[in-house]
């Protein structure tokens, strides 16, 4: 017996040497995927789904987002990383509390399971607020605050409030839901603290098996900035303070040296790809195609919304092989199997999650997104891989689930409710950091 099972549903998954089965029976029980098949299931379901004119595919794994940034979505546009950064998103997150960084990500996490995406990598501050956010949601989350140390006489780590927040939640949330949620340790970049730091977090990453989140070369002044002041580049000089000894996602990568790329493969550290944040704030376009011939694992992700100005991982998707193609001029550079494996199977191994999340396959989890195909933008369907990463967007997403759960389906937020966030949003978050009353 099956708890949901979908008949004749097309399947699409990031596999270079099968990657649709038509007309397939895919059936759930407890929580995973148990038969993916032609052929039809004697087997009976407690739910059974038509998946006539539907493709199904392995939920996203949006592997760089600030989620409760939500709440500045559109407040600051056309600025470059600095700028934006230190007139704009300082002074306003400045403002926000625990129940704001609440309201953000749930907020965030709506617009996500509305499209698609089961799991994220998040950086940002108050992140018990975000692991309980995630966690009533339903979606897999990987969480850091990470250190943000300028200080450097003042400095101590058990003082540091970073280390504060990431204590807490290792005592209180990590691993909860057998592993759903997780603690990261996490750096929020080279220039924004030093070697004592790096070393301390990533010390603490290798003490309790966590992985570490980070940004790396995002901006070129950034880049240059840190070979001047170390002879070394963000890559090298973080590799050498141990901050890569465990699995690691970088985020943003457009400067890399061939050099950094080559450090990178070695220490198995994923580069979180953001194609829409880094044209957005024109720090540039990251050279994905190199890193992918030199085995690097390439993940894709949002950013917050604030450079973005949405969670939509099919965005991410074609443009990041749109990008490579054009900067290449080979237009099988970033082929759909592979834009699909990067939104998929390297996001659930920057996670630590490649044996149960990434692909549709009988003993992984059943956390999964069907596609509605019977709508103009997406017909006819020649190859349903070609409709899923260059035709579809996030709004074709008619059902998300995690586990065998549904979060979303047509419409319908079953683990959230939109009213009481907007509510909050509206009568609390948006007086208190912008003085917007409605
Ligand atoms: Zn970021």
């Amino acid at each position: 017996m099956f708890d949901i099972l979908f008949k004749n549903i097309c399947v699409v998954n990031p596999e270079v040497d099968c990657p649709v089965i038509a007309n397939a029976y895919v059936g759930v029980r407890d929580g995973k995927i148990a038969y993916l098949s032609q052929t039809e299931t004697q087997d009976i379901a407690a739910r059974v789904i038509d998946g006539t004119d539907k493709a199904l595919i392995p939920g996203l794994v949006n592997t760089h987002t600030h989620a409760a940034m939500s709440v500045l979505r559109g407040y600051a546009d056309d600025h470059n990383l600095q700028d934006w950064l230190h007139n704009y998103v300082f002074p306003a997150e400045a403002k926000l509390d625990e129940e704001c960084v609440y309201v953000g990500t749930q907020l965030a996490i709506a617009e996500m399971i509305r499209t698609g995406t089961v799991s994220i990598t998040d950086m940002y501050m108050y992140i018990p607020a975000v692991a309980k956010a995630a966690y009533e949601t339903g979606i897999y989350a990987n969480i850091t605050n990470a250190a943000l140390v300028f200080d450097r006489d003042g400095y101590r780590m058990e003082k540091d409030n970073s280390y504060i927040q990431m204590e807490q939640l290792r005592r209180d949330w990590h691993n909860i839901d057998n592993g759903r949620i997780k603690l990261d340790s996490g750096i929020h970049a080279e220039y924004t603290s030093f070697e004592r730091v790096w070393r301390d977090y990533a010390d603490y990453a290798k003490q309790y098996g966590l992985n570490m989140q980070l940004h790396l070369s995002e901006t070129k002044f950034e880049h240059d900035s840190c070979i001047q002041k170390y002879g070394k580049t963000p890559a090298r000089v973080l590799c050498d303070a141990g901050v890569f000894d465990t699995r690691t996602t970088a985020a943003h990568c457009v400067w890399l040296t061939l050099e950094d790329m080559d450090i990178l493969r070695d220490k198995g550290v994923t580069v979180a790809h953001n194609p829409v944040s880094n044209l957005k704030l024109a720090s540039g376009i990251a050279r994905v195609s190199d890193m992918l011939s030199r085995g690097v694992n390439v993940a894709l992700g949002t950013d917050g919304v604030c450079s973005n100005n949405s969670h939509d991982m099919f965005e991410e998707m074609k443009l990041c092989a749109l990008l490579q193609k054009g900067t290449t001029l080979d237009p099988k550079c970033v082929n759909a199997c592979q834009a699909l494996s990067l939104a998929t199977t390297a996001g659930a191994y920057a996670q630590g999650r490649e044996n149960s999340l990434g692909l549709i396959k009988v003993g992984f989890d059943a956390s999964m997104a069907m596609i509605d195909l019977d709508v103009p933008q997406l017909t006819p369907v020649h190859n349903p891989l070609s409709t899923v990463v260059y035709s579809a967007s996030g709004r074709d997403v008619c059902m998300t689930m995690v586990r065998g759960k549904v979060l979303y389906e047509n419409g319908e937020f079953i683990t959230i409710d939109m009213d009481k966030i907007k509510s909050r949003l509206y009568g609390y978050v948006m007086p208190r950091v912008f003085g917007i009353h409605r």
